[in-house]
């Protein structure tokens, strides 16, 4: 129970996140539409709308008028006056979006850089970065970070990141937002594909579904009840490193014959490499596949098998009603998609299986940044002593 003093506080702020939360589903309307909907009275919304515009959350901007009278007044989520910033830090390269309180993402803004080899190198470009995205007119609410990997929701550390090593032990959003003064947050990466999925992709309306991510590794987020599935400190849903072969491949966790050394992107990448008897890229595989020069069918079969296997246990373990798959797999075959479910039919419960649909992903990373810098911007307003990363549901 919140004591005497912070009581008062605290239903300021869930009237500030119930007007926020309208705003988010229904987009622009009058203080006067604001309060019919609530149904709250005009003095509680007009001290919950003042307190957010002083914020920068809201903003206010004259409607068309319909040819009579004076334009109206309208209320929206910050989108000329306010930007919030994304980044995804990645094997290869971080990349950078900035984006309105809606969620709209501005385009000019996708900047990518390599990923330094040293954690305070990758701090320095990412802090320029950012910097060179302020500007005096529009106020900066925030910065959302995405990183591959297990980090520990209670301390906001990344504890073990197999595919970007120089970040454990370390915490890009506290050492970001001490630099830049601007609230931050990490995020596991599958946990901001599976806002992504939710904010702008196909999951808009589901409280239950899953996210396999295939790509670099294998990782899953589990949004269950319309919360997502963290475990004790974050960790849950690490199934890219289920031990399947013994004595397998070198896995970036230590061990071998991980999940993920079998049933990712790079998984596929390596075994053609081995074919062909010469490193290739992802990239130039798919064009030599799209120009007919290349045959993967062997190599993609047996990446798929494995990748079936991953699906049956995540709907196993975790009966979604639909499971995302995101994989650059799906772009060198269009029929490895049904091929992908028929296995996993053979493979699930029978129940589990026919409650769920399998479905490509069509959220990114970059924008489950920003879906989870505006979800803790929005969310936390109720949640203020409560550490940083548990602000996003
Ligand atoms: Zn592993």
């Amino acid at each position: 129970m919140p004591n005497s003093t912070a009581q008062p506080q605290l239903l300021s702020q869930m009237n500030e996140r119930s007007v926020l939360r309208l705003l988010q589903s229904t987009g622009p309307c009058s203080r006067a539409d604001v309060t019919r909907q609530l149904g709250a009275t005009a003095p509680t919304v007009s001290k919950a709308v003042a307190s957010l515009l002083r914020s920068g959350l809201l903003e206010e901007f004259d409607a068309p008028s319909n040819g009579r009278g004076r334009p109206a007044r309208q209320l929206r989520l910050a989108t000329e006056s306010a930007q919030v910033i994304g980044l995804v830090i990645d094997a290869g390269e971080c990349r950078f979006v900035s984006a309105g309180l809606d969620g709209s993402l501005d385009s000019d803004t996708g900047r990518a850089f390599p990923t330094p080899n040293s954690y305070e190198a990758l701090i320095e470009a990412a802090a320029l970065e950012v910097e060179s995205l302020l500007t005096p007119e529009v106020q900066t609410l925030g910065l959302g970070i995405s990183l591959p990997g297990l980090i520990d929701s209670n301390t906001q550390k990344g504890l073990l990141s197999p595919n970007v090593p120089v970040t454990n032990g370390h915490s890009p959003a506290l050492d970001l937002s001490e630099r830049l003064t601007l609230p931050s947050v990490l995020l596991q990466e599958c946990h901001a594909l599976c806002l992504a999925e939710r904010h702008y992709g196909n999951a808009r309306r589901l409280d239950d579904f899953a996210m396999l991510d295939a790509t670099t590794g294998v990782g899953l987020g589990v949004l269950t009840g319309g919360r997502l599935l963290t475990g004790m400190s974050g960790l849950a849903g690490e199934i890219g490193h289920l031990p399947i072969e013994q004595d397998g491949h070198l896995c970036g966790c230590g061990r071998r014959g991980c999940l993920e050394t079998l049933a990712s992107d790079t998984a596929l990448t390596r075994l053609v490499s081995e074919q062909l008897g010469r490193d290739i890229s992802f990239d130039e595989m798919a064009q030599l596949v799209a120009l007919g020069e290349l045959n993967i069918d062997e190599s993609l079969e047996e990446v798929a098998s494995h990748l079936s296997f991953a699906l049956a246990t995540a709907i196993n373990l975790f009966n979604p009603s639909t499971l995302f798959v995101c994989s650059r797999m799906l772009d060198l075959d269009p029929g490895l998609l049904d091929r992908l479910r028929e296995r996993t039919e053979g493979l699930a419960l029978r129940p589990s299986f026919d409650a769920c649909r399998i479905e490509r992903a069509r959220g990114s990373k970059r924008e489950g940044t920003i879906a989870g810098i505006i979800v803790y911007l929005t969310d936390a307003r109720v949640q203020l002593d409560i550490p940083v990363s548990s602000g996003i549901q």
